[in-house]
This record gives C-alpha cells, structure tokens and sequence, in this order.
C-alpha cells in the first residue's frame, strides 16, 4: 500500500526581548536558578500582568515577515492545567484571537527543482513557564523548580498539514529560522531551547480523502531529531495499518538515544484547558499605523535578497544562496561590494575564504577579525591589477595576522606587481638560460611550453610580475611556436 504522509509543525520561539513578556524581570537565558524572577514569576498574591510592548512589537515583526495578516482586534486567553513549573495555575496565551493567521513560508529542499509554499494556520503570543531539574546524584531523588524562564515571551507558529515529508519538514525549519533571525526577533538557537517543534504526523493511503488519526511529537531537541522522529512515526503508523490495528490521537515523545518515539499520554483536547479571556489584560486593538510603521522598517528578506543578486548583480543561485544564509553575511557582502564594485569577485572571496575561515571556527561573521571593508579594498586591489590573485591570498594571510590595511601590506611587504619592464626582462634573460629544454619543445610545436617557462619566471618574480607582460617578453624571445618543425 502506498501512503502520503501528513505533517503539521507547531514551533515555538522566544523571543529576544530584555525583559519578560508581562513583568520587568530579565529576560535571559541560563544564569544561576531563580535569579530572572520577579514577584509576578512567582504569580504572588497582587500581582498583576502587563504587556511589554515590545513583545507585541517583535511578535508583530514576525509576523509581517511570515506574510501574515495582523488581526486588529486581538486578546489574551488563560490556558489552565497544574504543574509545579506553572505557579499561577494557567498559562496566558490566546486562544480564539490570535494576533496574527494565515501567511506562509516558500521552501525549497534536496532534490527539489521549484519552490513549495507552505501555509501557516495562526500564530500567537504567550509566556514560556518554568524548568524542573530533576537530581538523581544522592540516594534520595528531587525535583527543583527553575523559574527562570517563566514569562519569557513566546510567540506559537502554527502551519497547516500541508508538509509531506520530513525533507519538506526539515526545510521549512530552516527557512522558519532564517527569516525569523532576518529580522532578528530571536536566534532561533534549539540548543538554548529559543526554538522548539512539535511535530504532527499522520499518514493515508494516496489518493484517500480527509485525514486520520495524528500523532504528536515532542522533545524535538534539533532538526535532525525533527527528521528522524517523522520517519520512524511514519514507520510505526504503516506497521500498525497493515496489520490492522488503529490507534488513539496521542502525544509521544522523541528519544533521541533509543532513535524511537515513546507513547507519553493521550492527546488533551482543548476544552480539558478551560481556556476563557484573560480578565486582568485589556484586549488589544492593533492599528494599521502600527502595523505600517512595522512594516516600513523591515529590513530586505532572504527571498527578495535572492532574486536580487541574481537578476541585479549577475551572481550564480549557488552564491546568491549562500550570502543570504543569514543577514550578517549579506551585510557584509553588501559592504565589501560597495568598496570593490565586483560583485563575482567579493562573493567568491566572502563565500570562500571569509566563510571558510568563519565555519572551521564556528564563529559568526561579525566577529571575524578581518571587516568588509577590507575584503572590499583587496578585491578593488586585485582588480586596478596592483596585485595578482595569488598575492592577494598571501595579503589575505597577513590580514588574519593584523588589523593592517591591504594597501598598507601590500607596501611595506613589497607585494606590488612589478610593471617595470627592466626589472622583468633582467629575470626572464636569467630563467630563459635555464629553460632549454622548454624552449626546443616549443619550437618543434609543443605548446604547453610555453606555460612552463611563463612559471619559471612568475616563481622567480614571486608572483608579482604582472603576467601579461611576461607573456609577450617571452614570446618576443622565443619566437612562434613550431618554428623548427618544417
Ligand atoms: P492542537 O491545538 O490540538 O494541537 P491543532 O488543530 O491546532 O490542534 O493542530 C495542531 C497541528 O496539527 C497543526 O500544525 C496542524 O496542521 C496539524 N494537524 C492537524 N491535523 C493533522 C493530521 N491529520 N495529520 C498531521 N497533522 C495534522
Ligand atoms: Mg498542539
């Protein structure tokens, strides 16, 4: 029996704000337990919640970058359930107005030749709760409570179970990331849980209308879990199929040891969390001023960037692709162009040396010790043909060395390609004598002589000759080519 496999992504994001989403408690990662607490964390009798804007702002942020339409009238709603690392007994989140729906992300995976758009169903704020830390290391085991991360601003993307395939899930992940990281609302970090996925999976035979029962997955701990959880669900779901047997919605967790998914509960409905209106936060009416103004300042997408370089700066998809990985590498790009004004030439340095440096060091572009600016100044070097391209790798080295300029090393090292025809002939006379060999060859019509002798000379002259020149001095004095051959 063939089957199509049917996946939805629940992702949540915390986002990078200073403070929490409703109290002025720090918002920040680690740090020792319960040190980014205030009395509200702790939901203490009195307090009360208030929206920190700029969640709404970054939320919102998000969202126009998602293609989403923001819902001007919006609210909090109380999800309730006990468990110790929730002291107020309820969640706020929002549940039948969330402040942004519809939007979609394109992706694109291995294997795939177009673009496919995946719509996304809603997304909505709410606050992240707290940590249990579970102590085995004496003969008695205890649970503490960390609330460190209780009221850390979330916002729950949503997509339609529109995903066919963990490839498909796999890449709308990262593209999710990308653009969410563009347009800096969170680092998306799944280590530093700052991004979490749960996974919705279920299969039907091809050509079946409607869907089956679906399981959800979760201690999703990296993209590779995301994948490999899919698959092996997917396995399970056709076993149980062929042999008959059906199975309960449920939620099953992902371990990442065994490479299973274990069965952990049967899956809650929405009215076993008694969601009714946050009474204690005001309803939000967000206006189209405000939604403009967001907009407005939203810097260039991955996509848009993309078609750009492509159609504007000529660059192959393959280098178009890698510069708009991320923002930082387009903005530096973007500014060693605007010193060299060779758009082929800076990508080819940026994607290879710089990155190349960059990702053997597991660093981010920012902290490269070698700026834009001077990327930017090596290529322009190269090109008003001071420096060969080789030499400009041995001015690249010096570079990682110093904070040095490359004009300034390529002076005090005596880099400069040598045009000074005396200079030049001086070395060819000398490198021809040694060369006999070569230059019979070439006269009785071996053509790649030629190359031997132009090296010869270019390694005496350390690379800096400029090689056109050496060029046309050899061939003046060797004659053309196969003249002994009659
Ligand atoms: P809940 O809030 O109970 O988790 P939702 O209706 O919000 O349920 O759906 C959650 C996710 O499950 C969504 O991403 C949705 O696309 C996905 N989903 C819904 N039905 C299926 C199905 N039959 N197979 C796979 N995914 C599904
Ligand atoms: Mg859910």
């Amino acid at each position: 029996m063939e089957y199509e496999v049917i996946i939805g992504l629940e992702v949540h994001v915390q986002l990078n704000t200073e403070s929490k989403i409703f109290s002025t408690a720090t918002n920040e990662f680690g740090g020792s337990p319960n040190t980014h607490i205030s009395t509200l964390c702790l939901a203490l009798p009195g307090t009360l919640p208030v929206l920190n804007e700029v969640v709404l702002e970054k939320a919102v942020r998000a969202g126009l970058a998602l293609g989403c339409e923001i819902t001007q009238f919006t609210k909090f709603d109380r999800k309730n359930y006990f468990y110790p690392d929730l002291p107020k007994g309820y969640q706020i989140s929002q549940y039948d107005k969330p402040y942004a729906t519809k939007g979609g992300i394109h992706v694109k995976w291995k294997g795939q030749e177009t673009e496919k758009f995946i719509p996304l169903t809603r997304i909505h704020m709410e606050e992240d709760a707290g940590k249990l830390i579970h102590s085995h290391d004496s003969s008695i085991n205890r649970s503490y409570v960390d609330y460190n991360r209780a009221g850390t601003p979330l916002i729950e993307i949503v997509s339609e179970p529109e995903i066919r395939s963990s490839d498909e899930a796999y890449a709308y992940l990262n593209e999710l990331k990308t653009l969410l990281r563009y347009v800096q609302v969170s680092d998306c970090n799944m280590e530093e849980g700052s991004l979490r996925c749960d996974a919705n999976v279920s299969i039907r035979p091809k050509g079946e209308k409607g869907f089956r029962t679906r399981v959800e997955i979760k201690n999703l701990n990296s993209f590779k879990a995301v994948k490999q959880a899919i698959d092996y669900e997917v396995e399970w779901q056709k076993d149980m199929y062929a042999r008959g047997e059906t199975f309960k919605q449920m939620t099953k967790l992902w371990d990442a040891a065994l490479l299973k998914t274990i069965p952990m509960r049967s899956k809650e409905m929405s009215h076993d969390y008694r969601y009714f209106p946050e009474p204690d936060l005001p309803a939000l009416v967000i206006t189209d001023q405000y939604i403009d103004d967001i907009r407005r300042h939203l810097p260039e997408l991955p996509r848009a960037k993309k078609e750009r370089y492509i159609k504007e700066l000529g660059l192959p998809e393959y280098d178009a692709e890698v510069l708009t990985s991320e923002r930082e590498i387009a903005e530096y790009f973007e500014k060693a162009l605007s010193i060299s004004k060779d758009a082929k030439k800076t990508s080819n340095w940026v994607k290879d040396e710089v990155l190349g440096i960059v990702n053997k060091e597991s660093i981010s572009i920012s902290e490269f010790s070698v700026g834009p600016e001077r990327i930017g100044k090596l290529v322009d070097l190269i090109n008003r043909g001071e420096i060969s391209g080789k030499i400009a790798k041995t001015v690249f080295e010096e570079m990682l060395q110093s904070k040095d300029d490359p004009e300034s090393i390529v002076e005090t090292k005596g880099l400069k390609v040598v045009r000074d025809d005396k200079a030049i002939e001086e070395i060819v006379n000398r490198v021809l004598e040694t060369q006999q060999e070569s230059i019979e060859a070439w006269a009785n019509g071996k053509d790649r002589a030629l190359g031997a002798i132009v090296g010869a000379v270019m390694k005496e002259t350390k690379g800096k000759a400029d090689p056109k020149i050496v060029n046309e001095m050899i061939l003046a004095k060797i004659g053309p080519l196969g003249s002994k051959k009659q």
